[in-house]
Formats: C-alpha cells, structure tokens, sequence
C-alpha cells in the first residue's frame, strides 16, 4: 500500500500538471462518471494531501477524494491521450498531460465539510506543516496497545504504513509489542522526529530510505538497494547484532522486528 510520502508526492505532481486551470474530469469506467461531470471543465485550484488522502479541490467548492488503497494507482501521458485501457474510474486531462486512476478504495466529489471531517479522524500527518504532535503523543501514551499496532492507526499518525512503522521501530530499538503506555515521551519525540526527516526523504526521492549508509551493506535487501533493517527481512540475519529478524502479522500486516535490538 502507498505510504503518506506517495501521496504529497502525487499532490505535488497533480498541482503542478493541472494547477491553476481547468480540467477536463471523465470516468471511462462509468463508476464515477456523475460525479465526475460535477467537476468537469473547472478549474483545480489546489491538490492536497493529508496522510493516505488526495484532495483535489476545484473552484466552485467541490474536491475530488482520492484514497488509493491497495491497489490504487494514477498513470500519467502526455495529450492526447490514448484511448483508456482496462478499469479507469477517473481520467484527468488537463493542457499538457493527462492521468489515469485505477483501482482506487476511494474516488469520490465530496465539500470542504467533509474534507475536515476526514481530517478531523485523523492522527498528525508527519509531512503537513505544523502536524499537532501533541494529539498523537496523547493517543500513543495513553494506549495499551502495541506501539507496532498503534502506528499503522491512521488516528495515531497520518501517513504512516508497514515499511515505515517496522523500520522506525527498530531505527529506536523499540520492541513493538511493547504498549503505548511504556513508551517514554522522549522516546516519541525523537522517533517522531526522525520519521518527519524520513519521510521528507521519501517525498523527495520517491522511495523509502531508512538504513543509515554505514549499514547499508550485507545481504541484498528484498527490492535491492538501499537495504532495509527489517522489513521483509524475516529469518535473515539482523544488520546489527545477527539475530534472527522475525515476522508475525499484527494489525493484518506483516511486522518485522529484531528480538535482541528491539526492547
Ligand atoms: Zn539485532
């Protein structure tokens, strides 16, 4: 699943290709064509994201929703665009470029009201200016949930997905089964601070990067280079001490950790 940094990334992407002028919004898959026809035509004043969620909001006061899921995906051509190939719920063709979104859980034209009750539900996106670090220290401190489970809720922290929960984890040497409640509030502050650069490194980059070069080494990571410390390392040897990195599924995803590193 696309973690918070893929969706800045798309709403940067999304501003500057169709930013500021109008768009011309279809649903050749059918699904979402009524509310597409709502949005047709107008200008997108500004695409936004907040944690998992892409907000495209169009002058006149209606935005378009997007939240991708697990399998949603934006492809993006140069016009004119090819005639759609498979499921296509919304097409974006604006002056120069044109997207395609698949397999979206959510592509939706909702109003400004409903985009701050979505915001409302949500945990301190990392990636947003000024994120209310306080409310996810709040709902973390006071949790007897695992920490490892308490960072996949996008109430606690927005944006926040397996490949980022497992490495934070053990970049802290925190075991993630230890409860929200035995986590100490420095112990937040310099995780949380550490997943703020990590993730800005993610919008940038376009990818996950959380070992640190002098560990980047050893045996090849499942996608290659730059190696993780954990994810999807289960049965392997742990980078640091050599432990065997073990895996079990908390929260429907699978979680990584090192038994001896993490406490
Ligand atoms: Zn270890």
């Amino acid at each position: 699943m696309p973690e918070g940094h893929t969706i800045h990334r798309l709403a940067r992407l999304h501003q500057k290709r169709f930013g500021g002028a109008p768009v011309i919004v279809t649903s050749p898959q059918e699904r979402f064509a009524d509310s597409a026809e709502a949005v047709s035509g107008r200008v997108l004043r500004k695409a936004d994201a907040y944690g998992k969620h892409l907000f495209h909001h169009y002058q006149g006061g209606a935005v378009v929703h997007v939240h991708l899921g697990l399998y949603g995906k934006f492809t993006e051509q140069q016009v004119p665009m090819r005639a759609p190939v498979g499921q296509v719920r919304m097409r974006m063709v604006g002056e120069e470029y044109g997207t395609d979104l698949r397999g979206p859980t959510a592509c939706e034209v909702i109003h400004q009201d409903e985009v701050d009750d979505i915001i409302a539900r949500l945990g301190p996106d990392p990636l947003r200016r000024n994120p209310d670090t306080e409310k996810a220290w709040t709902r973390i401190s006071k949790s007897r949930r695992p920490i490892g489970a308490l960072l996949m809720d996008q109430k606690v922290i927005a944006g926040v997905g397996n490949v980022y929960r497992n490495e934070l984890l053990y970049r802290h040497l925190i075991d993630p089964h230890r409860p929200g409640t035995h986590v100490g509030a420095e112990e937040f502050d310099e995780a949380w601070t550490d997943l703020v650069a990590l993730m800005k490194v993610g919008v940038r980059r376009g990818r996950i990067i959380t070992i640190r070069r002098e560990d980047d080494k050893g045996p090849e990571g499942i996608r290659g280079r730059p190696r993780s410390y954990v994810y999807r390392r289960a049965g392997e040897a742990c980078r640091i001490c050599g432990d065997t990195i073990r895996t079990e599924v908390m929260e429907g995803r699978n979680l990584f950790w090192c038994p001896t590193c993490q406490r």
